[in-house]
């Protein structure tokens, strides 16, 4: 008997109708390469191998290899890595959508280090918290770095809140299905490293102004706070009605604009 990991976010779907949403709404076509982080009992996976070319799957829990065997000897189309996801890498799996039933704990490391390597089109489940954080518009109060961070690099929708009672064993809280297409061409961004920086800086103080946000985080931009000072004061002549604005309440667009701007500023 198969005794599930708790630390590896080893809940596993149990109701056919929120694997057949998942799929549906990758819209597979037998050209596709579909890439798989966490086998469990490959629920999923059995219905991707129907649906796709080719089929990638990360595991981390080699436990789970009976489970794979007997999907093997079904479907000639899968392919098992076993290893870790975030360490895993990437650069020579020819992919080109992603669907997975994410293990929570490592969420937000591999849908960065999946949008960076790119991708057509993701369709993962997230804890619905981490989930409402990442599709959040300005304004709301579950605005922050991660909104900003994945939206500036691709349109994000939740399309299904799932229950606890999908899963077994229960999750505490509910998930969500959330469809990520990235939109490489909607936003420019001049730095990746200096965006992620600046991103970290002014979210740690989401209800000031952006300046006194940069002065207050001017560490993680490697200046002391008069440095900061110095060239904010030069910095927001130009760009006074977004420097003065709580960081909350910025756009994901005005927000890229003055990374964008600081970045080639400072560079001068
Ligand atoms: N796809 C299955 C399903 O929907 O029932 C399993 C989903 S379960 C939430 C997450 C799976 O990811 C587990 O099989 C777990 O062992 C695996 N896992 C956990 N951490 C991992 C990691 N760092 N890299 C790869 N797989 C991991």
């Amino acid at each position: 008997m198969f005794k599930p990991k708790k630390k590896l976010g080893q809940c596993f779907l149990i109701d056919k109708n929120f694997v057949n949403k998942a799929v549906e709404a990758a819209n597979l076509t037998k050209d596709d390469v579909v890439l798989e982080i966490g086998l469990g009992k490959g629920i999923l996976t059995e219905e991707l191998a129907k649906n796709a070319k080719k089929v990638y799957i990360i595991e981390i829990d080699k436990n789970l290899e009976p489970y794979a065997n007997r999907l093997k000897e079904k479907y000639n189309n899968i392919e098992i890595i076993w290893g870790d996801a975030v360490k895993v890498d990437l650069s020579n799996l020819d992919f080109n959508k992603v669907v997975a039933n994410l293990p929570y704990q490592i969420s937000s490391p591999i849908t960065f280090k999946l949008l960076k390597k790119g991708f057509d089109l993701a369709v993962l489940m997230y804890q619905y918290e981490f989930a409402k954080r990442m599709v959040a518009k300005e304004g709301t109060k579950d605005y922050g770095r991660l909104s900003v961070a994945v939206q500036s690099r691709a349109d994000v929708e939740i399309i299904a809140k799932v229950p606890p009672n999908a899963f077994s064993p229960k999750p505490k809280v509910f998930s969500a299905i959330v469809k990520i297409k990235p939109n490489k061409n909607k936003y420019h961004i001049e730095n990746e490293d200096f965006f992620d920086n600046f991103l970290r800086a002014i979210f740690q103080h989401r209800n000031k102004s952006v300046r006194r946000a940069l002065i207050d985080s001017s560490k993680e931009l490697n200046y002391s706070k008069n440095e900061m000072k110095k060239i904010l004061e030069e910095f927001s002549k130009e760009h006074e009605n977004l420097m003065n604005e709580k960081v909350f309440k910025l756009s994901v667009g005005e927000i890229v604009k003055l990374s964008n701007e600081l970045y080639k500023f400072l560079k001068r």
